[in-house]
C-alpha cells in the first residue's frame, strides 16, 4: 500500500483523498517512511515528520468538513531557499547556520494555505549557485538514476534544485518547490526525468525566498506530470504587495488550460540553439519533439534568436553582480554564523571567509569586479544591453509563433565530481535555459526520452510572458507523445 501511495501524482492523490480511499495522515506516513528510505541520496537537509503529520491531520479535518484547498493534504518538499517559519533555513550555506526565520515566505504560505503538507527542506547548491548540486555545505545530492551499463558511478541530479528533483524522482515527495535563476528548475528536472516549470518573472512572489539574483529568481513547481505542475503553480502564484516585482494579474485556472492540444498552434524552432558540438542524441530528441508536435497538429516554424550566443556570457555577469550585492548582508551580525575577530572588520572577513564556499566566493569576486568603477560600463552595462537584445529577439519571435521548442540541457546527468575543475564547462549546462531567464519568460522541461546511457533527457517549451497556459498545453502534448514511464534505479519502498 505505502509504495502505491508514494507512486501517485498530485492529481491522483487529490482524487483519492476526495473519494476517501485514504487519509492525508496515511499518505503522509507513507511519505515520511519514503523520506527515511532515500536518505542515502542526501536529498533532504531537514526532515520535518512531526510537522508533516500535524499538517496532515488538519488537512483530514478540512477534507471531512468539505473545505479542501487545491493542495489539500498533499505531501511536498520545500527547497531550502524558502524561509519557513520556525524551521531551519540554510540556502545550502554554512553562513546561515542555525537560521530559523520568524516569517514564512509568500510561496510557502500560499502552498500551506492551499493545504499542502511539508515533509521537510531539501538540499540545493549553496545559494542556488550551481548545476550539479555539488556545492552545498550539506554535501552533494545523488541522482536516483544510474547509467544502464554502470551502476557504480554516482550521478548528479542537476542543480541548483537537485534535492527537489531527487526527492520527487525517487518518490520521496509528491512534488517539490524549486527556484530557477538560470535553469535551476528545468535542468535538474531534465536530469531526473521529472517536469519542472519556471513561471514568468513576477508570477510568483520572491518575498521570503533567499535572494540570489533578484532580477532573475523565480519560484516554480517540480512534479511528476504536467497536470501536477499546473495544479501546484496555481497554488504558488499570485500578486504579493510585499514583492514590488510580483505582477498584479489574476491567476488563471492552469489545470483547465491543459485541454485543447496544440492543433493550430505555431511552434518556433530557434536556429541558434543548434550549437556546434551538440551531441547527436540531443539533436535527435529535439527532432523527435518536433515530429510529435507536428503530428498533434502544430505548425512548425523556423525562427531566429540572433543574440543567443551572448546569453551565457551576459548571464554570468548579471547574476554574479546581483549576487554580490544580495550576499553583502551576510556579515556575521544579522544571520547565522559569526566567526570572531580582533576588530569589526576582521569579524566580517572571518565570517565570510569561513561561511561561504568556493563557488559563492567566485561569484562574489566576479560580481564586485564587474560592478566596480572603471569596469561597470565595459561589463555590467554591456551585459544589460545584451540582455535587452535577447528579450527583443524573443519579442520578435513571438510575433510569429505561440511557443518555442528546444532541448532543456546539452547533456544528460554526469558523474559526481565531473566538470568541477572547470567552471566554464559547468556553466555550459545552462546554455539552453539561460536565455528564457534573461527575458523573464515562462519555460517548462518535460521528460522526453533516454540517452544512450539510459538516462532521462528533457525537452523545453518557452512561452510568451504570462502565457503559462500555452506552455502547459504544449508540454501536455509532448508528455502524451513521449509517454515517458521509465523509473529511476532508486525508488523509495522498492
Ligand atoms: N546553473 C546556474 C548558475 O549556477 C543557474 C542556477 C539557478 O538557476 N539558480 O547560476
Amino acid at each position: 500500500m505505502s509504495s502505491e501511495l508514494t507512486g501517485l501524482t498530485l492529481a491522483t492523490a487529490r482524487d483519492g483523498l476526495a473519494k476517501g480511499d485514504f487519509t492525508s495522515v496515511e499518505l503522509t506516513q507513507a511519505h515520511v517512511a519514503a523520506v527515511e528510505a532515500v536518505r542515502p541520496l542526501n536529498a533532504y537537509i531537514t526532515e520535518t515528520p512531526e510537522k508533516a503529520l500535524e499538517m496532515a491531520a488538519e488537512s483530514d479535518k478540512r477534507i471531512a468538513a468539505g473545505k479542501a484547498g487545491a493542495m489539500e493534504g498533499l505531501p511536498i518538499a520545500i527547497k531550502d531557499l524558502f524561509c519557513t517559519k520556525g524551521v531551519l533555513t540554510t540556502a545550502g550555506s554554512h553562513i546561515l547556520d542555525g537560521f530559523h526565520p520568524t516569517y514564512e515566505s509568500t510561496v510557502t504560505a500560499n502552498l500551506f494555505g492551499a493545504g499542502a503538507v511539508m515533509l521537510g527542506k531539501v538540499n540545493l547548491d549553496e545559494f542556488a549557485m550551481g548545476s550539479a548540486n555539488m556545492t552545498s555545505y550539506y554535501g552533494a545530492v545523488e541522482n536516483p538514476w544510474k547509467r544502464k551499463d554502470d551502476k557504480k558511478t554516482k550521478l548528479v541530479p542537476g542543480g541548483s534544485s537537485g534535492g527537489s528533483a531527487a526527492a520527487v524522482a525517487a518518490r520521496a515527495a509528491l512534488a517539490a518547490t524549486g527556484t530557477d535563476t538560470g535553469g535551476s528548475i528545468r535542468q535538474p528536472a531534465s536530469f531526473t526525468g521529472i517536469v519542472g516549470l519556471k513561471p514568468t518573472y513576477g508570477r510568483c512572489s520572491r518575498w521570503g525566498t533567499v535572494a540570489f539574483a533578484s532580477s532573475l529568481d523565480q519560484a516554480g513547481p517540480m512534479t511528476r506530470s504536467v497536470r501536477d505542475a499546473a495544479i501546484m503553480l496555481g497554488a504558488m502564484a499570485g500578486f504579493d504587495p510585499k514583492d514590488s516585482t510580483s505582477m498584479d494579474k489574476p491567476v488563471p485556472n492552469f489545470e483547465a488550460a491543459l485541454d485543447g492540444g496544440v492543433k493550430g498552434m505555431r511552434i518556433g524552432i530557434p536556429r541558434e540553439y543548434r550549437m556546434d558540438g551538440m551531441p547527436a542524441e540531443i539533436e535527435k530528441l529535439w527532432q523527435q519533439g518536433i515530429g510529435w508536435l507536428k503530428g498533434a497538429g502544430a505548425t512548425i516554424v523556423d525562427i531566429d534568436l540572433p543574440h543567443t550566443k551572448y546569453a551565457l556570457a551576459a548571464y554570468y555577469i548579471v547574476a554574479p553582480a546581483e549576487a554580490s550585492s544580495n550576499l553583502a548582508r551576510y556579515d556575521g551580525v544579522r544571520y547565522g554564523l559569526r566567526v570572531p575577530g580582533q576588530t569589526l572588520q576582521e569579524m566580517y572577513e572571518n565570517t565570510r571567509a569561513e561561511g561561504f564556499g568556493r563557488e559563492v566566493k567566485r561569484r562574489v569576486l566576479i560580481g564586485t569586479y564587474v560592478l566596480s568603477a572603471g569596469y561597470y560600463d565595459a561589463y555590467y552595462l554591456k551585459a544589460q544591453k545584451v540582455r535587452s537584445r535577447i528579450a527583443g529577439d524573443f519579442r520578435d519571435a513571438f510575433d510569429h509563433v505561440d511557443a518555442i521548442l528546444a532541448p532543456t540541457a546539452p547533456n544528460a546527468a554526469f558523474g559526481q565530481g565531473e566538470n568541477m575543475d572547470d567552471p566554464i564547462a559547468m556553466y555550459l549546462n545552462d546554455v539552453f535555459t539561460v536565455p528564457a531567464s534573461l527575458a523573464g519568460l515562462p519555460a517548462i522541461s518535460v521528460p522526453a526520452g533516454l540517452s544512450a546511457e539510459g538516462l532521462p533527457l528533457g525537452l523545453q517549451i518557452i512561452g510568451r510572458p504570462f502565457d503559462e497556459e500555452t506552455v502547459l498545453r504544449a508540454a501536455r502534448s509532448l508528455e502524451d507523445a513521449a509517454d515517458f514511464d521509465t523509473k529511476p534505479d532508486f525508488i523509495a519502498g522498492r
